[in-house]
């Protein structure tokens, strides 16, 4: 693959002199430490980081973040030092660097206990959003080219892909980055699964996309008239992997699965998106059931659409999908669909965006920073703000809501425990149980068999799992007054 600096820069043709700078510096150091190295495939390492930087620049990274996806191997595997990286290139580009190179080494181990620790540890070791965006950029280039990886280490790597970094990517709203992921996971992690699901789907796309053809010409024909409403209308097959995960649930029957073609139609406004449901459902009849409103009720990572079903009259169901062009964006960027707000100033971008995104409070706060670039930086909390992280002495992670004491820790691990605690060293001090629990905290738990939860403790909980297990403990053991005051 050429590795080119002017196609780089090509996508991003927003970015300020000073940005496009520190990208160009970026790109020749990196490429200068690299020399001489090579990929497993043959290729020269550069063309890896190459093509993280673009990755990210696609996903429309800012500068920094694309600067840290070409120089993200640089400390890890060159002689180049971090003070001559911090000299060069500034703090910040330094911190997402070495932020990336500690993710990196942390292995995944193999059982589903394990990688769900990992994931959480994942979340508590990105102090920056943008890290865990590079790892994810470097992750998908890794992943494309998992071919020339040995043999025996292909199916570890593609199942910590789909358990770990595409789990990851759907959180933080990336569809399309979370699709890719899965897409080249897939085969490397269940060779057998994907064989047949791919059989599967090559037999039924015939038959399928003759049905669509017919509905998808008559619904240009009917949108356009009604306003020239539609941006574009595209077909889209279902990807495999999340068709595999949808036929586990459906006996494998690839009929129960309505969604494998479906339609988009992406219109100007939300007020467009309802009108075309309501052609849509005038001229084929919906199914019962499948019409979901994503618009008024976003799922939890901000997806917003219109879903629905319809018979096409010739026997067929059709998958339709109705959403805005910024709903779109939304769906396939996440985050970084908002980033370059900025530089786009007054354009349609940011009036779809103020309307409709699911970001729509981030973004109005953002009006508010004197520095747009804080942008990130109050996601950040707003995503890994809420939970706290902590380890056992065995290095086991407990993840709890903030404001969570030695007893919710204590009832985290388990019940019996919870019911015998006597007291708790955090960080190798004994503390008292009602103690706060901080981020990266070490909690040793003390239980003695005669202590017993008490009143007190229910004031001194977070979590509704601990504070249920003391009220069940009073209620079944407690004394006749514990009775009447949980009564
Ligand atoms: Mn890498």
């Amino acid at each position: 693959m050429e590795s080119n600096l002017t196609e780089l820069l090509a996508i991003n043709p927003h970015f300020s002199s000073d940005e496009t700078d520190l990208i160009s510096r970026a790109y020749e150091f990196s490429r200068k430490a690299h020399t001489g190295q090579s990929r497993n495939s043959g290729d020269d390492y550069f063309s890896h980081v190459f093509a993280t930087a673009k990755i990210l620049a696609e996903m429309n990274a800012d500068a920094v973040t694309i600067s840290a996806g070409l120089l993200h191997d640089v400390l890890e595997d060159t002689e180049v030092s971090e003070s001559t990286m911090r000299e060069q290139f500034g703090d910040e580009v330094v911190t997402l660097v070495s932020g990336v190179t500690k993710l990196g080494h942390i292995k995944y181990k193999g059982v589903t206990r394990h990688a769900e620790s990992l994931r959480k540890f994942f979340i508590a070791s990105a102090h920056d959003i943008r890290v865990v965006t590079v790892k994810l950029a470097d992750r998908l280039h890794n992943i494309s080219t998992l071919e020339f990886v040995p043999k025996e280490k292909q199916q570890r790597i593609a199942i910590e892909t789909l358990e770990i970094y595409a789990r990851l990517a759907d959180r933080l709203g990336m569809g399309k980055m979370k699709a890719a992921l899965e897409d080249f996971a897939f085969p490397f992690a269940h060779p057998t699964e994907y064989a047949a699901t791919k059989k599967l789907l090559d037999d039924y796309t015939n038959l399928g996309e003759e049905h669509l053809a017919k509905v998808s010409a008559t619904l240009r024909e009917e949108l356009a008239i009604l306003d020239a409403n539609i941006s574009s209308l595209n077909y889209r097959v279902k990807h495999l992997y999340s068709l595999w995960a949808k036929l586990k649930h459906n006996e494998y029957d690839i009929k129960k699965i309505y969604d494998i073609f479906a339609l988009r139609i992406i219109v100007p406004t939300v007020g467009d998106c309802y009108q075309a449901l309501g052609i849509i459902h005038s001229l084929y009849k919906p199914l019962p059931g499948r019409f979901k409103d994503y618009i008024a009720s976003p799922k939890p990572n901000g997806y917003q659409s219109l879903h629905t079903a319809v018979f096409d009259g010739q026997g067929s169901v059709v998958e339709i999908q109705i959403r805005t062009d910024g709903m779109h964006k939304d769906a396939e960027y996440g985050i970084y669909s908002h980033v370059g707000y900025k530089e786009t100033g007054g354009s349609n971008l940011q009036k779809q965006n103020s309307k409709t995104s699911w970001t729509k409070e981030l973004l109005e706060a953002q009006r508010d920073l004197a520095h747009p670039e804080d942008f990130l930086k109050h996601l950040k909390l707003d995503f890994f703000g809420a939970r706290v992280f902590a380890y056992t002495p065995k290095g086991d992670i407990i993840e709890l809501p903030k404001g969570a004491s030695t007893i919710d820790f204590a009832y985290a691990i388990h019940s019996d425990i919870g019911n015998h605690v006597f007291g708790a060293r955090i960080n190798n001090k004994m503390v008292p149980l009602e103690t706060e629990i901080k981020q990266g905290d070490i909690v040793e738990i003390l239980c003695m068999d005669k202590c017993k939860p008490t009143r007190k403790w229910v004031a001194m909980c977070k979590t509704t799992l601990a504070r249920s297990n003391v009220r069940k403990y009073l209620r079944e053991h407690g004394s006749i007054i514990d009775k009447m005051l949980l009564s």
